[in-house]
């Protein structure tokens, strides 16, 4: 007689719901209509630990702000800056009773997986390698390829368009630490020089001026951050440039803070620049960024299908791939069908996190990325399998499986690229060169831990290297000069 054996992942569907915001003692009197607005998300956000307690009142314990307050201040790249909508879902209580206050809630908040990476803690991080010797603050170098200030020229027919340094939510792993969001105690702060009504012209002449380029992804930080009459005004201009095909609008805060996405005057607006975008042939896209099912709620359902009536083309998730956030393939694949069944949003990419200071203890190694994407295949459809890929130093992403060669002891992969970035234009060796992403140093064998502890000098070695891949900040800043 056969035994059924049961596939890895069983796929149930689950209703979304919005976790019940009144459980936190802050927001006990909170109503419907004040958290549905976007101004009170705003102005209620967590930016301090003070807030924080305010918020939680008796639920957490003190340890707790004790190493979040250590984090702040001998770790963090990031400041704290978390909407209710974010809050609320962590320790959503959404399947099962609330964790009473003191020692359980503390413990599952700890453990909470929107919490890992929103609020980090101390004790979080690493202490053996907090940092890969090799992390940077501006770990992609876009702001070498800066074509004018905040125009990022990595690939042939993209450019990344940075419209301002802030978001609505300071996210712990922001892979633009370098520039985004408020110096921390550890981390100052670049600034944009320019005053944003140049920028944006600068960024708009540079597109008029480069045919190439199809295909703009307007970011920042995050567009809900800009006024929408200014972000209207660029994008208008930017369906007015002949060659562009594809404009993506880069906003996590559909997810944090979806009550931007649902104000009429919002809504009305993006219905515009899709119906100018339809007449032109022009695709306009939201990407935003989803690390947990927890964090897609009704809401957040509600203002991607409102984007998509209003005319989008289509709403794409980008998450980042995460220890302890979204390292199981069940997590991977819960998140992925309640977007893709549940909210309208389609899973997209998965990126590895980028190696800046202090996320060793977030990164995975290409390794168990590889095995992921493997374990996610086949559940979904084809269009909305999400691709894992890893963003390699001046290459750009690549998908972990397209490695091409792979030292799994010393926690070195090798990767190729078959085009030139704007920095590259008179470097013959751009397209032969290997270039090298690490695993973080915590997961290599005992032999690969001592190779690296053995070969200090290692880290000059490589910044020679970068510097000769690449023009330093200093030297791209004379460029645009
Ligand atoms: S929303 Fe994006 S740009 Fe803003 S802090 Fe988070 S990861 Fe960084």
């Amino acid at each position: 007689m056969s035994t059924t054996i049961e596939q890895p992942y069983i796929y149930r569907r689950r209703e979304l719901v919005e976790p019940d915001w009144t459980r936190f003692p802050g927001w006990r009197d909170v109503s419907t209509t004040q958290w549905e607005d976007a101004q009170w998300q705003r102005v209620n956000c967590v930016k301090n630990i003070a807030q924080l307690r305010a918020v939680m009142g008796d639920l957490l314990e003190d340890r707790f702000y004790a190493d979040l307050e250590r984090d702040q201040n001998e770790r963090a790249t990031m400041s704290m800056l978390i909407p209710p909508q974010m809050v609320n879902t962590i320790v959503p209580a959404t399947e099962g009773p609330m964790p009473s206050a003191g020692a359980a809630f503390t413990d599952a908040f700890y453990a909470d997986p929107v919490r890992l990476y929103m609020l980090p803690v101390f004790s979080d991080r690493r202490t053996d390698w907090p940092s890969h010797p090799f992390a940077t603050r501006d770990s992609l170098h876009e702001h070498d390829m800066w074509a004018v200030e905040g125009l990022t020229h990595r690939y042939p027919t993209k450019v990344l368009a940075e419209m301002l340094p802030t978001c609505p939510q300071y996210c712990g792993h922001c892979t633009r630490m370098d520039l985004v969001g408020n110096s921390t105690p550890q981390f100052t702060k670049l600034k944009l020089a320019g005053k944003p009504v140049d920028r944006y012209a600068a960024m708009l002449d540079y597109l008029q001026r480069t045919p190439g380029v199809r295909d703009v992804v307007v970011s920042g930080g995050d567009v809900a951050n800009m006024p929408w009459k200014n972000l209207e005004g660029f994008l208008d201009k930017l369906l007015e440039v002949e060659t562009i095909r594809d404009i993506r609008l880069a906003t996590k805060a559909l997810m944090g803070l979806p009550q931007h996405w649902l104000q009429g005057d919002v809504v009305e607006g993006v219905a515009r620049i899709s119906a100018k975008a339809r007449e032109r042939g022009v695709s306009v896209a939201i990407h935003t960024h989803v690390n947990n099912v927890q964090s897609v709620t009704p809401l957040v359902a509600k203002a991607a299908t409102a984007m998509l009536d209003a005319g989008l083309r289509n709403v794409r998730n980008q998450g980042v791939l995460m220890r302890g956030v979204n390292d199981t393939p069940e997590q991977l694949l819960d998140l992925c069908f309640a977007l893709q069944d549940e909210a309208m949003i389609t899973p997209y990419y998965f990126y590895m996190c980028d190696m800046i200071p202090f996320s060793e203890h977030w990164r995975l190694s290409l390794k168990e990325a590889q095995e992921l994407q493997h374990a996610i295949m086949g559940y979904l459809p084809g269009f909305a399998t999400p691709r894992i890929v890893c963003d390699v130093p001046f290459v750009g992403k690549r998908w972990v499986h397209q490695v091409e060669s792979y030292d799994t002891e010393r926690g070195m992969s090798y990767w190729r690229k078959h085009y030139r970035t704007s920095i590259e234009a008179g470097d013959e060796q751009a397209l032969s060169r290997e270039y090298v992403y690490h695993d973080p140093i915590y997961t290599l064998s005992r032999a690969g831990q001592d190779w690296w502890r053995d070969h200090t000098d290692i880290h000059a070695v490589h910044e020679a290297a970068l510097v000769g891949a690449g023009a330093s900040r200093a030297a791209s800043a004379a460029d645009l000069a």
